[in-house]
């Protein structure tokens, strides 16, 4: 995960452990070294800018058999990135829900503004092409239901992001959740304690689950562990 501030521009960066290891996605063999050519699926390096991995001309041949119906494809990868202001919801938004799902139609990289109105505004962003998805997935939902547990995660997330930064955290973390109950509509609800049962790591969990419902194990091949 990444945040920015703006003016400073202090970035805060998670990236996923193990970062280059290429793995062939049909036998798991790994690359030993640069001088071992891996293949490439053409198709999703260029649609999707994702790099599926194969020892040999073989283990490709096998893939593609089941691979082609979905090589290229970012089936429910493939969210929509702006969740726009006329998107149907079952709830009335907040003007403070507004003003973020705004902020996110100007912006689409980043998933979420906390303490948009002031300088320390922190904007989400996530580079994993894969978990930037499932967060995604969750935010929409609370956009569009209002649904407390959607809500739970992301503020789990966004606290998360908050403390990373550790810039007098606690104050900004109570702020966090005054944000929240001011964009869906909950004063009083105490969210602290609606994310306080949640499992830590609720969207991760959640990205894992993503990951192990996709056809033919094609995300699952390319999981990486998530720091
Ligand atoms: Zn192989
Ligand atoms: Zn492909």
């Amino acid at each position: 995960m990444e945040q920015s501030r703006p003016r400073r521009s202090k970035k805060a960066k998670v990236t996923a452990r193990g970062g280059q290891d290429k793995v062939c996605v049909v036998c798991s063999a790994e690359q030993k070294n640069q001088s071992e050519k891996f293949r490439v699926c053409s198709g999703c390096k260029d649609k999707l800018g994702i790099r599926r991995y194969f020892c040999s001309r073989a283990c490709q041949r096998t893939d593609w058999k089941t691979h082609r119906d979905v090589c290229g494809s970012m089936d429910f990868w493939d969210y929509p990135h702006t969740p726009l202001l006329d998107a149907p919801a079952d709830f009335a938004r907040s003007a403070a829900l507004r003003s973020q799902i705004a902020l996110i139609g100007a912006s689409p990289e980043v998933l979420y503004t906390v303490a948009p109105t002031t300088d320390d505004a922190l904007r989400l962003e996530i580079k994993d092409k894969m978990l930037n998805v499932s967060f995604r997935r969750v935010r929409d939902k609370a956009f569009t239901t209002c649904d407390p547990k959607s809500i739970a995660i992301l503020a789990q997330t966004l606290v998360g992001a908050v403390e990373a930064q550790a810039l007098d955290p606690d104050a900004r973390v109570e702020n966090v959740y005054k944000q929240l109950e001011d964009e869906y509509g909950f004063p009083g609800t105490d969210i602290a304690a609606v994310v306080a049962e949640l499992e830590p790591g609720a969207l991760e969990r959640l990205h894992q689950e993503d990951m192990a419902r996709h056809p033919s194990g094609f995300w699952k091949a390319l999981a990486r562990p998530i720091d």
